[in-house]
C-alpha cells in the first residue's frame, strides 16, 4: 500500500457550501477531544446553545444543533412535527423546496405544494390562495434563502399569513442563517433548521434547529412515536439538557461542536447586523463587477440573496470547461447550476468568512481571464 496522509490542495469556497473556514475554527477543531458527558464539554454545549439562541435571535430554549448535516435538521422537523393526520402546504420555489415535498410524502400526511417559479421569491398571494383553498391546513413549510436559485423569500411576510390561517410554520434557515436578516421569535417561526458549512463557515455536518414553544407542545402531545429513533426530539432534548439532568443519547461529535462554539462566538463578537451588512456589501461590489463582466443575474434585484448569486452561463461558454479552469489555475470553486438551472448557470457564493473584498476581486478577475479564454 503507498496510502499515504491526505493533504488537501488550499481553496477558495465560493459555492453554495461549503464555505471557507478561518483558521480560528480550524484551530478550535483541533483541541484535544474530551468525553462527551465531561462536565466541561457540557458547559461548552450549554454555550452553544445560548449562541444559537442569539444567531437564531429566539429564546426557545428547545434550540441545539443536531449531529448530521442540514438534511438531517429538515428531517427533524418534518418527522418530530408531523404525522399522517396532518395537512401541510409545501412552498415550493426550487431544489430545496422540493425536498420538503419529498419528507411530507414519506410520512404520509396530506400534501398541499404552492408552487412559485424558480429564480424568484415564493410569492405570499399564492400561499395565501392556497391556505383559503385549503382549509384544513396546520403547517406551512417555505425556504427561506432557496440556494438551488439564490431566491430569497419574506420570511415575515409567510409566517404571517400562515399563522392567520392557524398553521404552523417550519422554515429551512441552511443557507440564510448569519447571511440575511432572520427573527425566529419576531417573525412567529415555529421550527427551524440550518447548516454548519454555510454562513456560519463552520466544517460541514451539524445543524443547528430551534422549535417554539407552541411546536415543543406539539411534538410532547404526540401519541405516535416519531419514526426516526436518533431524531426523535424527546429524546435528543434530554442529551442536550445540562449537567445533572443529562441523559446519554448518542455521542456528540465533540471536536466539530468546538467549531461550531468558535464559529458561533466569531458571529456574536462581529454582531449579527454587521454579518448581514457584510454580505450585503460584498454581494454589491460582486454584482457590480458581473455587470461589467456581461453576466446576468437569474433572480430579479429585490429577491436575491446576497450570499448566493446565481448568473446565467453566456452563450457558447461551457460550463464544466470554466469551472475546472477556476479550480486548477485559481484554486477557486464555483457552483454549477442546480435541477432546471444544470448547465445553464453559476452559483457563486459569498457565505460567511468567504464573504470577504480579497475573494469578491479574486473571483471577479479569474472569471474575466476565464471567459476571454473560452469564448
Ligand atoms: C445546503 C442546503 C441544505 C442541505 O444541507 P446539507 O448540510 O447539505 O445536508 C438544505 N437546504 C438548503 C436551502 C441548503 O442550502
Amino acid at each position: 500500500m503507498s496510502i499515504q496522509s491526505f493533504i488537501p490542495p488550499q481553496r477558495t469556497l465560493m459555492g453554495p457550501g461549503p464555505s471557507d473556514v478561518s483558521q480560528r475554527v480550524l484551530s478550535a477543531l483541533a483541541r484535544p477531544t474530551i468525553g462527551h458527558l465531561d462536565p466541561n464539554f457540557i458547559a461548552m454545549m450549554d454555550e452553544v446553545k445560548q449562541l444559537l439562541q442569539y444567531a437564531f435571535q429566539t429564546s426557545n430554549s428547545n434550540t441545539m444543533a443536531i449531529s448530521a448535516p442540514g438534511s438531517a435538521g429538515m428531517e427533524a422537523c418534518f418527522v418530530n412535527l408531523i404525522t399522517p393526520e396532518d395537512t401541510v402546504v409545501v412552498c415550493r420555489n426550487g431544489v430545496f423546496g422540493e425536498r420538503m415535498v419529498e419528507n411530507v410524502k414519506r410520512i404520509g400526511a396530506k400534501l398541499v405544494i404552492a408552487d412559485s417559479p424558480w429564480g424568484r421569491a415564493v410569492d405570499p398571494q399564492i400561499l395565501e390562495d392556497t391556505l383559503k383553498n385549503n382549509p384544513q391546513a396546520n403547517f406551512v413549510a417555505f425556504v427561506h434563502a432557496e440556494t438551488s436559485t439564490g431566491a430569497r423569500s419574506d420570511a415575515k411576510t409567510l409566517c404571517d399569513i400562515a399563522k392567520r390561517h392557524q398553521c404552523l410554520t417550519i422554515v429551512d434557515a441552511v443557507t440564510s442563517l448569519g447571511g440575511i436578516e432572520l427573527r425566529v421569535d419576531d417573525w412567529g417561526i415555529d421550527a427551524i433548521y440550518s447548516g454548519s458549512q454555510k454562513c456560519l463557515s463552520c466544517v460541514p455536518g451539524i445543524s443547528p434547529i430551534s422549535f417554539s414553544e407552541q411546536a415543543s407542545e406539539v411534538i410532547r402531545n404526540r401519541t405516535l412515536p416519531v419514526q426516526s429513533w436518533f431524531l426523535d426530539q424527546s429524546l435528543v432534548m434530554g442529551y442536550w439538557s445540562g449537567e445533572g439532568k443529562r441523559a446519554y443519547h448518542h455521542t456528540a461529535p465533540v471536536n466539530s461542536l468546538y467549531a461550531l462554539h468558535e464559529s458561533l462566538l466569531m458571529l456574536q463578537q462581529e454582531g449579527l447586523e454587521n454579518a448581514w451588512t457584510r454580505h450585503q456589501k460584498q454581494h454589491k461590489a460582486l454584482a457590480t463587477g458581473f455587470a461589467r463582466l456581461g453576466l446576468d443575474f437569474i433572480v430579479p434585484e429585490a429577491e436575491r440573496l446576497p450570499q448566493l448569486n446565481s448568473v446565467y452561463i453566456p452563450k457558447g461558454i461551457d460550463d464544466a470547461n470554466v469551472r475546472q479552469f477556476l479550480l486548477q489555475e485559481y484554486n477557486l470553486e464555483i457552483g454549477a447550476g442546480l435541477g432546471q438551472y444544470a448547465g445553464k448557470a453559476w452559483r457563486i457564493g459569498l457565505m460567511g468568512f468567504t464573504a470577504r473584498s480579497e475573494n469578491v476581486v479574486l473571483c471577479l478577475s479569474a472569471l474575466e481571464n476565464a471567459l476571454a479564454k473560452f469564448s
